[in-house]
């Protein structure tokens, strides 16, 4: 790294580090000598097999501790119905595939989460509304005084 000196002038200062010291590669087993950037954290040597292998086992161990993490992902993608975008003022809970809900869940923890849908569709399109109303009503107040 460049530092100022004294006179203004910059210097390069070497850092005079031992090298790290060489480390089995976790996968093969043969010793290489860790990149000193990565402070220890480098468990493979840089054949681009090992890292492969590597990742794949630590995907497969954070598979093994989150084992319903594959089969929520694959609920999460069912639940909503591919389509055209929805037209103006169309119900977005159309959108929803609730029988796919009711088969993961059963009926009564569904129907409470479709009411609730609903009823926020419905407060959501209200809200609006008297939004709008309270812009036109200014609207119409700052054009009647000027
Ligand atoms: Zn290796």
């Amino acid at each position: 790294m460049p530092c100022t000196t004294a006179t203004g002038g910059t210097a390069i200062i070497a850092i005079m580090k031992k090298p790290p010291r060489k480390r089995p590669c976790s996968v093969c087993g043969q010793l290489f000598r860790p990149d000193p950037r990565v402070r220890g954290r480098q468990r493979t040597c840089l054949d681009p097999g090992c890292q492969q292998e590597l990742h794949r086992q630590t995907c497969a161990a954070w598979h093994d501790r989150n084992p319903e993490w594959d089969r929520e992902t694959r609920l999460r993608k069912t639940l909503l119905k591919d389509g055209p975008a929805l037209a103006a003022g169309a119900d977005p809970t159309g959108r929803f595939n609730w029988e796919r809900a009711r088969d993961e869940m059963g009926g009564q923890p569904a129907a409470v989460i479709e009411e609730l849908a609903k009823y926020l569709v419905g407060w959501v399109r209200d809200e609006i509304r008297r939004e709008a109303l309270k812009n036109m009503a200014i609207t119409s107040l700052r054009i009647g005084s000027a």
